[in-house]
């Protein structure tokens, strides 16, 4: 989950009000540990995703048989490289054109990817079709692909826009703290 609206003062403090949130609903266990997330420290899954998540037949049991299935938060300039591999198309926010496989949109994106992480720079990506040159980080990509303040990695969870679940994490997020959360999902 991305929140393109945290700025670098009031990120950290989202990420936790965001993590309260989801232990007081029983999604995320309260201590955190360095084994379920890849690198750092993440909160484990909670004991209610059981009651809110209907697995399909033969679904992985996500939650169960992966160790690797805890939530950490980055409270800082965010990318989600893991976007790149499953990347399906950017579109302009000017034209709206839809662009699946543009070399020169992909490079610009990797170049504002580059300058963003290590210059805290959101470079313009200009438009192949209209020439129009847009902030990076207001084009639209599936995944959303960060260049963001904050991010929630989710890892080896259920997809949260499944059908499998009952019960909407983004939507709760958007009512109870009235942050908006993108979805960005990807693979390593
Ligand atoms: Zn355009």
């Amino acid at each position: 989950m991305i929140d393109h609206n945290a700025t670098p003062d009031d990120a950290a403090s989202i990420g936790d009000a965001v993590i309260e949130l989801l232990i007081s609903e029983r999604m995320l266990l309260d201590t955190p540990n360095s084994e379920c997330v890849l690198n750092g420290v993440g909160y484990p899954p909670g004991p209610r995703l059981s009651e809110i998540y209907n697995f399909a037949d033969r679904e992985l049991a996500f939650w169960s048989e992966l160790t690797v299935n805890g939530v950490k938060v980055h409270a800082e300039r965010y990318v989600n490289f893991f976007a790149f591999p499953v990347f399906e198309h950017a579109i302009c926010p000017a034209c709206k054109t839809l662009f699946s496989d543009d070399e020169s949109v992909m490079d610009q994106l990797y170049d504002c990817v580059g300058h963003f992480i290590n210059d805290d720079r959101l470079n313009s990506l200009r438009c192949p079709k209209c020439s129009v040159p847009t902030r990076c980080d207001h084009w639209t990509t599936k995944p959303d692909v960060g260049l963001s303040y904050l991010g929630i990695e989710f890892w080896n969870w259920a997809p949260l826009s499944h059908s499998g679940w009952t019960l909407s994490i983004p939507e709760l997020i958007s009512n109870r703290l009235g942050r908006t959360m993108s979805n960005g999902w990807g693979k390593l």
